[in-house]
């Protein structure tokens, strides 16, 4: 007989994490790159009793609970009653402000600068930022957010808090023209030095602060730049109506217009809040020869009093992603993406006077892969599929207050709220679980934090980072 015994398959190497029982939002393959139609949201579905594999900090496959519960795993977690979503992506902020959360309120925009915020910031330590940064991540993990753009000073402080709580960000150091060539090129070197950093965890812009404290020329050197590495640019532009106003009467061109004129609309480029920006602006967004996207932040806009909210049905009628945010918490009070999510959709359909627009799947989509594409992290980040990081989180639904379920994304963006954010996993870490922080350590903080604030909201020293004047 010649039959030889087949070699037994080695035996399967334990996943390094199992998630079982929960219920997973999925995103349509087909056309989902270069999707440009209003409805995309609606191309998600929902798989009950699933199960999800992570291998190496990857999703290795998401299938039946029965399947995976067969399979060896270092760690495993029971996830019966929740879902499983892509984790939420913080597309603006200013993680440190955190340590400001409350200290101007009830003002307008411009005193809210001017009178409180900047001469506060100029006695901002690294210290601080490492502080405000720290809560900030305590804070946004605890809500279900796994990654966050952040533009701010100090940014090497941040890649460190980044790189050790085990977040995922796209960090840029920001600039105004009145500190000279150094701020330009201190944003170019950070983003050089930092980028690829935290085992790919950390991706880097150049972030020019605005058109209205960025020259043209520094404007253009940056696009430059930005194109030569290959880097993102991201800052803030036509934020709100009366700075399009003033950047019209001062300089014949909405802030989008200047933007295509120094070639920053050429690069990849992420634009926070456009609550300003034009019909006029939209020709000239839908030819930009970069990824264009835009934050939109709107607690912010209904504190601030600001008319406009981000056009995003316009936006989106010319292929525009549109990512979520918070903006800082010194003007939104909290980095709360999943309010964020819920807002968008009830200021949209109020502005747009038409309760068809838009839909909680519609919110849903734009928190997850479209703010995963405006991140720069489309190919990578915003959905829950084989090959891509394990970035997720798991929500409870078996609160009286989300129960019973009629229609999951309804449900998911109008009824559940962060803290329903049981778990949340990174690079297929697990950084809370069951509600408990693993990787920060937040009563230290705020013990500190706690020592400092007294000096740090001294504001009788006449300095300023900044003048607001649009
Ligand atoms: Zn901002």
């Amino acid at each position: 007989m010649t039959h030889h015994a087949q070699p037994q398959p080695p035996p399967a190497q334990p996943a390094d994490l199992v998630i079982t029982g929960c219920t997973v939002l999925v995103h349509e393959e087909a056309g989902e790159r270069h999707s440009f139609t209003p409805d995309a949201g609606e191309r998600l579905s929902f798989t009950p009793d699933a199960g999800i594999v992570v291998r190496g900090g990857a999703i290795a496959s998401v299938t039946t609970a029965e399947a995976a519960a067969a399979l060896p795993a270092a760690e495993r977690i029971d996830a019966r009653g929740q879902v499983a979503l892509p984790g939420l992506i913080n597309c603006h902020t200013h993680a440190p402000m955190v340590a400001l959360r409350g200290l101007a309120e009830d003002l307008p925009t411009e005193e809210w600068f001017n009178d409180v915020v900047w001469p506060v910031e100029s006695n901002l330590t690294a210290r601080d930022v490492e502080l405000g940064a720290r809560l900030a991540c305590a804070e946004m993990i605890r809500a279900g957010v796994t990654c966050f753009a952040d533009h701010y000073f100090a940014m090497d402080t941040v890649a460190d808090v980044v790189a050790e709580c085990g977040m995922r960000a796209l960090l840029g150091q920001a600039y105004f023209s009145s500190q000279g060539r150094e701020g330009r090129e201190k944003s170019l070197d950070f983003a050089l030095r930092r980028r690829g950093g935290a085992n790919g965890r950390i991706t880097t812009a150049l972030a020019p602060h605005a058109p209205y404290t960025v020259t043209d020329a520094d404007l253009a050197a940056t696009a430059e730049l930005a194109r030569a590495h290959a880097l993102p640019v991201h800052l803030h532009a036509a934020e709100n109506r009366d700075q399009t106003e003033h950047s019209l009467a001062r300089h014949g061109a909405t802030p989008v217009e200047i933007l295509d004129r120094t070639g920053v609309l050429d690069t990849d480029v992420l634009i926070a809040h456009g609550t300003g920006i034009l019909d006029r602006d939209l020709p000239v967004l839908a030819r930009a020869g970069g990824r264009t996207a835009v934050a939109t932040a709107p607690r912010g806009y209904l504190k601030f009093a600001w008319p406009t909210t981000t056009p995003i049905r316009a936006l989106r009628s010319i292929g525009v992603d549109v990512g979520l945010a918070t903006d800082g918490a010194a003007s939104n009070n909290s980095l709360d993406v999943w309010e964020a999510m819920a807002l968008t959709s009830l200021v949209q359909k109020q502005t747009e006077g038409d309760p068809r627009w838009l839909t909680a799947r519609q919110a849903l989509h734009h928190a997850t892969l479209q703010s995963a594409r405006a991140v720069g992290l489309g190919e990578t980040a915003g959905r829950i599929a084989p090959g891509r990081p394990a970035d997720l989180v798991l929500v409870d639904l078996t609160g009286p207050h989300t129960q019973p379920v009629h229609d999951l994304a309804a449900t998911l963006v109008h009824s559940a709220r962060s803290s329903d954010v049981r778990t949340t996993v990174v690079d297929g870490r697990v950084l809370m679980r069951d509600r408990q922080l693993l990787t920060l350590d937040v009563p230290s903080v705020l013990r500190e934090l706690e020592r400092r604030l007294p000096t740090l909201v001294e504001r009788g020293h006449g300095g300023r980072v900044q003048t607001y004047d649009t």
